[in-house]
């Protein structure tokens, strides 16, 4: 009997390795397209002022001149080679940097210079005479602690004054002592010691931002940990908090937070399928979906492809296959450290492999302009089994400035898959092709 439950366990096991899918994980994903990120996203969306308080008037600046900062702060700016303001710093940067100081929300998605804006704000608010924190900034993760402290070095590289602190796991500090840094960045459970070990006085932080909203939730007691530190800061404390995406959690945690906010959003760019030529292929088993691959990619050998596969078993074998006939093939899924997936996404914007091999690690953010062909090896579904609309645009749809013209191939291998095509096609009223591989001129 004991035998029998060892091996039905393992047997279990291997089913749910065979079946592993790279289900989304908002803090590894947010790290992973700020550290791809080169500058800042295309956004030519106006900011919507979702609220305003009526007694002040909302300014939005052109320059970062306009600012009247610190010589040695704006000095710093442009050494980040920042020539104007962005889209949503136009807008925010007034806001923070206002005196009196007012309160802002902010959502706008990731690479539109949200960071560098409370960075800004931040390094601007600090006095540098006094020694203890004036700033607290919270981030969901130590990783992004760190990216944000990165940042703040960077543009903060001449305001040699300033210190500042990490309070993540691993950094100690000893009992009975004061901080005497200036800007404290830390993560809400490490902060929350602190406070308890009275490291610092809570009461005289005067700036408080809450970045990553969204991906804070998402952490298991983040949320709580943060209203807990709030609970304790004074009534005075200016409040920023900001997120990449916006829904009624984010909105209702946020409006807990922020009392008086000024809420600014800018939406997303658009993507669309304008540009995109969508086809289909039937095949009916796993090996007749490769040749069909094999058939696509030999016809279309120019530019770069990407392959999206549902499970890291399928990724994984396709790739072997692939590689074992000659096809220079990257592999990119959720197995690796975000450190490991920027050195697969390098090497292939360099054009080192031709053929990136994904599961959903790689369908929001990430703008490879020379990919012409995009394979859905397995039709994008959600948990119940369903097409998954959302997907589908994000890995094919290109926003306006990468709108150069694409190709998009679907595997399909089943009548079930045939009727999710089917649910796409509706969805976006746009007819999907029929491909004979066999026949690949048919292609534009
Ligand atoms: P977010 O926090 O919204 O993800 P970041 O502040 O990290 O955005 O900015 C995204 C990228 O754009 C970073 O590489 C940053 O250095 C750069 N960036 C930010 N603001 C500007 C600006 N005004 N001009 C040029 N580049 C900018």
């Amino acid at each position: 009997e004991n035998k029998f439950s060892a091996f039905s366990v393992q047997d279990n096991q291997q089913k749910s390795e065979d079946e592993a899918t790279d289900s989304y994980n908002p803090a590894d994903d947010s790290l992973f397209v700020k550290m791809i990120r080169k500058g800042l996203v295309d956004n030519n969306n106006d900011i919507e002022v979702q609220r305003k308080d009526p007694k002040s008037p909302l300014y939005s600046v052109k320059s970062f001149d306009a600012l009247n900062l610190k010589p040695n702060l704006l000095k710093g700016v442009y050494d980040m080679g920042f020539e104007a303001p962005s889209r949503i710093q136009e807008t925010a940067l007034p806001t923070l940097l206002a005196d009196p100081c007012q309160n802002l929300i902010a959502q706008a998605q990731s690479g539109t210079g949200k960071t560098a804006a409370f960075v800004l704000a931040m390094l601007s608010r600090v006095d540098p005479k006094i020694p203890y924190p004036q700033v607290l900034c919270l981030s969901p993760t130590y990783e992004l602690a760190i990216q944000t402290g990165e940042v703040a070095a960077k543009m903060g590289k001449f305001c040699t004054e300033i210190e500042m602190r990490f309070a993540v796991r691993g950094e100690e500090f000893p009992r009975g002592s004061k901080l005497t840094e200036h800007i404290l960045i830390g993560t809400p459970g490490k902060v929350l010691d602190w406070i308890r070990f009275k490291f610092f006085d809570i009461q005289k932080i005067k700036v408080f931002v809450l970045d990553e909203a969204d991906v804070m939730i998402a952490q298991q007691g983040h949320q709580d940990q943060c209203i807990r530190i709030h609970k304790e800061l004074s009534p005075s404390c200016q409040m920023m908090f900001f997120s990449a995406t916006y829904n009624q959690e984010v909105m209702e945690f946020a409006e807990l937070i922020v009392k008086n906010p000024i809420i600014i959003r800018l939406r997303r760019e658009e993507e669309s399928l304008d540009n995109i030529a969508q086809y289909y292929v039937r095949c009916m088993t796993a090996e007749s979906k490769y040749n069909a691959v094999i058939n696509i990619y030999g016809t279309l050998g120019v530019g770069q492809a990407i392959i999206f596969c549902r499970t890291r078993k399928t990724a994984s074998w396709l790739a072997q296959k692939m590689s074992g006939e000659g096809h220079a093939v990257a592999v990119l899924n959720g197995d690796l450290t975000v450190e490991q997936r920027i050195d697969v996404l390098d090497r292939f914007r360099e054009g080192k492999e031709k053929v990136l091999i994904t599961t959903n690690v790689l369908s929001r953010g990430i703008d490879v302009e020379q990919v012409t062909i995009v394979v859905n090896f397995d039709l994008p579904v959600d948990v119940q089994g369903r097409a998954d609309c959302e997907t589908y645009l994000h890995r094919i749809g290109r926003t306006g400035r990468f709108g150069k013209k694409g190709i998009a191939i679907n595997l399909v291998d089943s009548e079930g898959s045939m009727q999710i095509l089917k649910e796409i096609e509706s969805h976006f009223g746009r007819k999907i092709n029929c491909l004979d591989t066999e026949n690949s001129e048919e292609i534009e």
